[in-house]
């Protein structure tokens, strides 16, 4: 991927339900190695948009590019080839399988990439040892803390070694403490060369964050890179107090 070619680019995406417009013309260009914030107030289509951007739902009209496919042409199947090659997802509410331990939930994220189940279990040890709970592959969701448990998550999004890892308020079940180890993880991750967009309502997090977009009514109404970056990022921060 160069640096000139976006690894995510949206262009006018509008998603309508019923009457309901959720995105109004959003255009969005994220490049390779970017951490975005996506902020803005309930209701304003952040989990709409990265529904869209992580291909589990279609745009009602508008372009979505993904490392230089555009979504809109293919079939469901060639789409979830290209997810599984190129997308991470983690969800605030964890999505564990409850009778499953920590690795076969891992080996979950390779279930598409024809990756043989003995390969699966082997990278999903792997993929927990890098999230830091090496000690817990064989542990049951029930037998985990939350932070535990969005680690678990985190290694099933990262297993196949996603383009893009997008996270919808990862940290908003967890503790504070929790919390700020997730945002560490995903640091860690986003330094060893992985796009992150994330979903916050932690404004103080989000001006900690290299770039900030915040959403309202289905719009980008600012985003820092198009703007002066620290202003935002101040004026993001100011709004905490
Ligand atoms: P946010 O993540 O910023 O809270 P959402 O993307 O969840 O916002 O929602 C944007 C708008 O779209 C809201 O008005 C919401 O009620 C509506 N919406 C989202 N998903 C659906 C759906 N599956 N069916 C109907 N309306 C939806």
């Amino acid at each position: 991927m160069t640096a000139d070619r976006p690894v995510l680019d949206l262009r006018d995406v509008t998603k309508t339900y019923g009457d309901v417009g959720a995105l109004r013309g959003v255009t969005l260009a994220v490049q390779d190695g970017e951490f975005v914030a996506v902020v803005g107030p309930s209701g304003s289509g952040k989990s709409t948009m990265l529904n869209i951007i992580g291909t589990l739902d279609r745009p009602t009209s508008g372009t979505v590019t993904i490392a230089g496919n555009d979504v809109g042409t293919m079939s469901d199947d060639a789409l979830s080839a290209l997810r599984a090659e190129h997308i991470g997802f983690v969800f605030q509410h964890f999505h564990l399988h409850a009778g499953a331990t920590a690795a076969e939930n891992v080996g979950d994220g390779l279930l598409y990439s024809g990756v043989p189940r003995r390969e699966r279990h082997r990278r999903a040890v792997e993929a927990l040892g890098r999230v830091g709970l090496g000690h817990r592959v064989d542990h049951r969701p029930n037998q985990l803390s939350g932070g535990e448990k969005q680690r678990v998550a985190i290694a099933r999004a990262i297993v196949g070694e996603p383009t893009i890892l997008l996270a919808d308020e990862p940290t908003g079940a967890l503790d504070t403490a929790s919390g700020a180890s997730i945002l560490a993880l995903l640091r860690e991750l986003h330094d060893a060369g992985t796009t992150v967009l994330v979903i916050t309502h932690d404004l103080a997090l989000a001006a900690s964050l290299p770039r900030q977009v915040r959403m309202r009514d289905g719009r980008v109404e600012q985003d820092s890179l198009a703007e002066d970056a620290g202003a935002l990022a101040a004026a993001i921060a100011g709004s905490t107090r």
